[in-house]
């Protein structure tokens, strides 16, 4: 094998990275993960995710998880409602879902993001991610690379590994490329045990995910296992709209105040998430990287899911692509197939961009139509469909 006596540093302890650190580790790869998170303890912030048979399950399966993954998934969460803004519920799923349907391909379990993360983390060698290491630099050394980290620490890998998230610092030892703002912001908001705080809409979710659409704006919601609701609204703004606003996103009077003013036509039931959510509030301007994308192939460092392929999050696709990333790329560093390390990850970012740059389209694509004016009929009609 080409990893035999190279050291491999993954950059990122998210999904992506951790799957890989994993799938390397079944193949015997000498691998740590190097996070920026304090401890495992860390909070991981975000919606649950729904896996899919081809990437995530794909993944999952191959990492010997699916049995934890089955422990830990939340069965109900997949079902879903479609409503307008004045609340009116025009799809539901609720009665005809069945509760478990592994190997099915359109069946998508969702898995809190923070249970994922553990299943994970409980599956690799002790030892192998080494928190508290926020990526800074790093520079070329022999056949390798030092990498630098905020705390002062310096190590050396034969082998780098991005999966930093949209963000990435290794990135642009790859490539200048950069993701383009993609029109649409999403505000974030979590009710806390939402069965008292809130729960009128509580019921109406009863377990699974709300998506309300209107006047080119949207809201979407899920449930979380520890009994939070996860909340976004989502619509079209400009880029800068963050700091534009005005708006203090830790005053929850602000936040309703905005809300009220811009969804105004909406249902006051809706105003309930704002009055009840945790502050802050979570301004998330959405990136898309360049469908045509394109760097030179390195013989020693490459990269997976978002750092590589952030993209918006409208066909739930992020977490997917960056699973099936790390699915692809440890085959392609383990096979005998290829010469080198250098054409093993040619040959894992050759597919992956294709892969990536088809799953951005149909975000994007998705996107548009969920903030134009048709959007709930366009989506009623995609959901009956299926
Ligand atoms: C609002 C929103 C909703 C979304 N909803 C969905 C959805 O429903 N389904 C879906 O599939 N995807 C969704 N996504 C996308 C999904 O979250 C990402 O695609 C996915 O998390 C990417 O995984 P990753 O491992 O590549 O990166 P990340 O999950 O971003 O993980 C990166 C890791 O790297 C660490 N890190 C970052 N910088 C450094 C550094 N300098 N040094 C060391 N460590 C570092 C971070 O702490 C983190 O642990 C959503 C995204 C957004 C913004």
């Amino acid at each position: 094998m080409k990893l035999q006596r190279k050291k491999i540093a993954i950059v990122g302890g998210g999904p992506g990275g951790l799957t890989l650190a994993k799938l390397l580790q079944l193949k015997g790869a000498d691998v740590k993960v190097y996070e920026r998170d304090l401890n495992k303890n860390a909070r991981v912030q975000g919606s649950p995710l729904d896996l899919h048979d081809d990437s995530g399950l794909a993944a999952i399966i191959k990492a010997n998880l699916l049995d934890e993954f089955k422990s830990n998934y939340l069965p109900k969460a997949d079902r879903k409602k479609i409503m307008d803004e004045h609340a009116k519920v025009f799809f539901s799923d609720h009665e005809s879902k069945v509760e478990e349907d592994f190997g099915n391909p359109y069946y998508r379990p969702e898995i809190d993001r923070g249970a994922l993360r553990k299943i994970l983390l409980e599956s690799l060698q002790d030892e192998t991610v080494v928190w508290d290491s926020h990526f800074i630099s790093m520079n070329k050394q022999n056949d390798g690379w030092l990498l630098h980290f905020k705390s002062g620490n310096a190590i050396y890998a034969d082998l780098v590994i991005a999966a930093d998230g949209a963000n990435s610092k290794v990135r642009p030892y790859i490539t200048d490329v950069k993701a383009f703002y993609s029109g649409v912001t999403m505000l974030e908001g979590n009710v806390l045990n939402a069965k008292d705080a809130a729960p009128k809409i509580s019921a109406l979710l009863n377990g699974g995910k709300i998506m309300a659409f209107g006047n080119e704006k949207n809201i979407l919601m899920g449930q979380k296992g520890n009994g939070e609701i996860g909340f976004y609204v989502s619509f079209k703004t400009n880029e800068n709209w963050t700091s534009n606003s005005g708006i203090n996103f830790s005053d929850k009077a602000q936040v309703l105040q905005w809300f009220k003013k811009e969804y105004h036509n909406w249902s006051s039931l809706w105003q309930d998430l704002f009055e009840n959510a945790v502050t802050p509030f979570i301004p998330r301007p959405i990136y898309c990287m360049p469908l045509d994308q394109i760097w030179e192939v390195q013989p020693n460092l490459t990269m997976i899911g978002d750092a590589a392929h952030v993209m918006p999050p409208f066909a739930g696709e992020g977490v997917n692509m960056a699973m099936r990333d790390a699915l692809e790329l440890s085959e392609c560093l383990t096979s005998d197939n290829y010469n080198s390390l250098q054409e093993a990850i040619s040959v894992y970012e050759t597919n992956m961009r294709i892969r990536a740059s088809a799953a951005a389209k149909e975000s994007l694509d998705n996107g548009e139509i969920m903030h134009s004016e048709n959007a709930l009929k366009t989506m009623l009609d995609f959901f009956s469909g299926h």
